[in-house]
């Protein structure tokens, strides 16, 4: 049983523990943790887990949120509080809360800190290694069921960050076999020199977006034509227009790809129309 968690600074009963709706942990699986047998009262391999927090910290570009020896200090405040001999201490660190955004929150904001400890009874572990146990292969894939809309969004908020540091807005994603799979939070699209509109088809590897549903109907209203088929970054940056789409941004040209011009650089015409035809078609809830 747990009594008490750490939560920024404050050791709360666990009904009441929590931590803001919009935490970047909650939204974007930015966040990262670590998990420590506790026995006797005491953190084992303290310090490597301690390493493996500030070392997954820092590959997500965040500081410690305290000193070293403030953390020991909560690891062991939980521990002592929840009165635990044995069983694991868990501390997890996300980016804070903010606004909604994929962009990091303005230097400053806060880091959430949770820490609680919990009791395993030391012979559970012993009486199921009497036994062993069972496992099952399962194919690796980690996470490539990006079809689902979930909130494993970590790839795609460092992705935007670095797209951000390159001075772009939306990073498109290119998968190992050299093709464009969609942006970080959008659908991708382009025009080829002939006219035709090429977006990917949908697969696993990407989200089936309402906008794209929507604008393949408009497309084929409109009388344009659609290919829906890969294509690698090479041939977008020959394309004639390239554009996203996405709820937020609905139909939005793309003007350069890796600082390459696509046409003459400015927003293409056919983006532009797709742009405007895609609120004749859209559907409006009553
Ligand atoms: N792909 C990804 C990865 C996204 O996050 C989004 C935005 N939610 C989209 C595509 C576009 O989907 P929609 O048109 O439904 O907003």
């Amino acid at each position: 049983m747990t009594r008490v968690v750490y939560v920024n600074g404050r050791y709360r009963p666990y009904a009441q523990a929590s931590v803001h709706v919009e935490d970047r942990g909650f939204q974007f699986a930015d966040s990262v943790y670590e998990v420590c047998e506790v026995r006797g009262g005491n953190i084992i391999e303290r310090d490597r887990h301690l390493a493996r927090l500030e070392r997954s910290l820092g590959e997500l570009q965040m500081a410690l949120p305290m000193t070293l020896a403030a953390l020991h200090h909560v690891m062991d405040q939980s521990i002592r509080r929840n009165r635990v001999r044995d069983g694991f201490v868990y501390l997890q660190v996300s980016r804070g809360a903010g606004e909604r955004d994929f962009a990091f929150p303005p230097s400053g904001a806060r880091p959430t800190v949770v820490c609680f400890a919990r009791s395993i009874p030391l012979g559970q572990s012993a009486a199921l290694a009497e036994r062993g146990i069972a496992v099952v292969t399962m194919p690796d894939i980690r996470w490539g069921r990006r079809d689902i809309k979930t909130v494993m969004l970590l790839p795609a908020v460092l992705a935007k960050r670095e797209a951000s540091q390159k001075g772009a807005k939306e990073a498109w994603l290119v998968n190992e076999a050299g093709f464009v799979t969609e942006g970080a939070s959008s659908n991708a699209w382009i025009v080829t020199q002939d006219g035709r509109i090429v977006t990917p088809a949908l697969s696993p590897s990407i989200l089936p977006g309402v906008t794209r549903a929507a604008l393949i109907d408009a497309i084929a209203s409109a009388g344009f034509v659609l290919d829906q088929r890969q294509f690698t970054p090479e041939e977008a940056t020959a394309a004639r227009e390239a554009f996203i789409t996405s709820a937020t941004n609905t139909v939005m040209p793309v003007i350069s790809i890796n600082g390459k011009k696509i046409g003459d650089g400015r927003p293409g015409t056919i983006a532009l129309e797709m742009r405007k035809i895609f609120h004749k078609v859209t559907a409006i809830a009553e």
